[in-house]
């Protein structure tokens, strides 16, 4: 099987959001991506709207039917799709896939429906009452959707995240959802490390942890122990992280 991220938008959110204790005030770009395994019917994540909480360039209805069509799919033709989580940038275009099984742990449902207050703004009440017109699986723990498809359990950005483990001729892989928004969620700096981009510059200090949690997350424990079972499935170079902008155009064989 090969694994391809497909550009849906690009979304602006602030560093914090991305990196415990990032600046509130510097904002960066990530991709917003629709995951393909190919070889297989099966997508992974619905993508964002094209106004949301956070400004988007791209996304909504056109932005999937464009990034599939470039794989040759129909996303009438997909046979199961996965939710790694129910945040708005992961749900919003669900409704088109209006034949596939949807596989959402059942632990994010329950916590979508009533979260934190908090976290109010990155749920979507309707994106939730379509899903609940489809042909919604609820997931409890790990799971073996296809034979080297697995989805596992990894609470702690929101209590029912799931990544995908994928075989693949070069090894499992593992969609990590947003467990990860980037490669220095994965990797953090271990010096200092100054960024730049038109909003000016800032630095990510250097970090003694071995992963380096996002800004958004219901519980920090359970972040690392999801953190440490992701290494029982895969190696840690073989983790794709949710937003990265470098996954654009990449195939993972
Ligand atoms: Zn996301």
């Amino acid at each position: 099987m090969r694994i391809k991220p497909l550009l849906q938008a690009r979304i602006r959110a602030p560093l914090s959001v991305v990196f415990m204790f990032g600046s509130p005030d510097y904002m960066v770009s990530g991709s917003v991506y629709i995951w393909v395994i190919e070889g297989e019917r099966v997508v992974v994540d619905a993508g964002v709207a094209e106004n949301s909480y956070y400004p988007i360039e791209g996304g909504g209805e056109k932005g999937v039917i464009k990034a599939l069509e470039r794989e040759e799919i129909k996303p009438k033709e997909v046979e199961k799709l996965v939710i790694t989580h129910l945040h708005f940038d992961h749900i919003a275009n669900v409704h088109l896939f209006h034949n596939a099984k949807i596989y959402v742990q059942k632990a994010d449902w329950e916590f979508a429906n009533n979260p934190i207050p908090i976290f109010r703004d990155l749920y979507v009440d309707d994106y939730l009452f379509k899903l609940e017109e489809m042909d919604l699986c609820f997931v409890e723990g790990d799971i073996e959707i296809l034979p080297g498809v697995k989805l596992i359990h990894l609470p702690g950005h929101t209590p029912g995240l799931q990544g995908v483990v994928v075989e693949t001729r070069g090894g499992d892989y593992l969609l990590s959802g947003d467990h990860f928004y980037s490669y220095l969620n994965i990797f953090p700096p271990r010096n200092n490390l100054k960024i730049e981009n038109e909003h000016g510059k800032t630095v990510i200090s250097a970090q003694k942890s071995p992963f380096l949690p996002p800004g958004i997350h219901v519980n920090l424990s359970d972040w690392f122990e999801s953190c440490y079972k992701t290494m029982r499935f895969v190696k840690k170079s073989k983790i794709i992280p949710g937003h990265d902008p470098s996954l654009e155009g990449k195939v993972f064989e």
